[in-house]
């Protein structure tokens, strides 16, 4: 039929045309302007960079400096009035609904000078993609209708839709404002599902947050990042490289001293640390503690789960009274609470010599091992564990 355009698809053809397309707009995004341009965490051979280049014009108007710049100023004024997009400041419903709008406001020439470096500017960039910003996705309107016909409407519809939808309201929306949380980052990031399939392994947001030089979204053994598998398989053809970033630190089984090595492992490592912290001290004992604790906290247990290992500057002051009764009301709570803070003062103290340091390391070693608190006696075990070096 005429009207079914050249390639006269069928409505399943057609729904997975679709799918295809936006799926590559999707990697353009989040392999080449988040991991390579912004983050710069990732290596791409000049013609796939291109391609990547070339796609997002034709398919969603994004200027590369522009998206940049004001990714890398989210990240550097993150959860406050600078952030160029934070449901915390902002409300959810514009982040999730207004998403695309808050980036036009954004990009302003104080921010493209200030965030903006190394993108390109050469001279496609100023005689084609930024001059003409909207040819592409008109191009992209001829197209769809001369290969799918009135359908073509749709799809075009579709595909600009879906980086204003997925990218602008649910990764910067959703991401800061529900979900899990792998690390205690200083800002809101949340994972919003293992499962990084959709939006490219950018629903993995707390994990990139925490490291954001990390090329590789995915942390735990059931997270998957899609975006990763692409970096894997155009490496297997030379075309794109991680930088790969890993904080420095080995475990060691079976080292029992604690030297200057330790102190500085643990602190590279720390948002693992407190992880780990969370699982094998604090949940443990807050399950030990929760028949011994009284009728008015034990309805609260979840809340005070989550409070006790919440980033600090994370808890709102309503919650405040919440954790501080249930730490009035529980000695060993109280402990293993303390103990958490005074294990991160060895990385939020400015100032301190190695050598302080250690000497605070092995304090509180000792105190917990004087504790009687099983969990935290193991755990000063396993902490001394920690090398700058594997084991030879
Ligand atoms: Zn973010
Ligand atoms: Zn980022």
């Amino acid at each position: 039929m005429w009207y079914n355009g050249l390639l006269d698809l069928s409505v399943m053809q057609l729904v997975l045309v679709a799918l295809g397309l936006t799926h590559i707009t999707i990697i353009s995004v989040t392999l080449y302007l988040h991991r390579h341009s912004a983050h710069n965490s990732l290596d791409l051979n000049p013609v796939l960079a291109h391609f990547f280049r070339f796609w997002l014009w034709l398919t969603t108007a994004t200027n590369t400096k522009q998206w940049t710049a004001i990714h890398r100023k989210h990240h550097a004024k993150c959860e406050t009035e600078d952030d160029p997009h934070s449901p915390v400041v902002l409300g959810i419903r514009k982040v999730l609904f207004q998403g695309a709008e808050l980036y036009d406001e954004a990009g302003t020439e104080e921010t493209l000078q200030r965030f903006g470096q190394r993108t390109p500017e050469d001279w496609i960039e100023r005689n084609l993609y930024s001059r003409y910003k909207m040819l592409g996705i008109q191009l992209m309107a001829v197209l769809d209708l001369l290969l799918f016909g009135v359908n073509g409407i749709w799809i075009w519809a579709v595909q600009m839709m879906w980086i204003p939808v997925w990218a602008a309201g649910v990764v910067n929306g959703i991401g800061h404002f529900m979900g899990y949380r792998n690390f205690e980052c200083s800002d809101n990031a949340r994972n919003i599902s293992p499962l990084g399939l959709l939006i490219g392994g950018e629903e993995l947001h707390n994990n990139h947050h925490t490291y954001p030089n990390s090329s590789k979204l995915s942390r735990r053994w059931y997270e998957i990042d899609i975006g990763w598998g692409y970096i894997r398989l155009f490496q297997l053809f030379g075309l794109a490289k991680p930088k790969g970033y890993r904080p420095i630190a080995h475990y060691v089984p079976g080292k029992q001293e604690v030297d200057v090595e330790t102190v500085q492992a643990i602190a590279n490592n720390r948002f693992d640390i407190m992880r780990q912290y969370r699982k094998r001290v604090m949940e443990p004992v807050l399950r030990q503690q929760k028949s011994l604790m009284d009728d008015e906290i034990r309805p609260r247990y979840r809340k005070i789960k989550r409070l006790l290992s919440r980033e600090i500057t994370l808890i709102k002051p309503s919650e405040q009274a919440h954790l501080e009764s249930a730490l009035e009301s529980n000695m060993v709570l109280r402990q293993i609470y303390e103990k958490s803070h005074e294990l991160q003062e060895l990385w939020r103290r400015r100032g301190l010599k190695p050598q302080e340091k250690l000497h605070a390391l092995m304090e509180w070693c000792r105190e917990a091992e004087a504790s009687g608190i099983r969990y935290l006696e193991e755990f000063a075990d396993h902490l001394r564990a920690y090398s700058l070096r594997p084991s030879s």
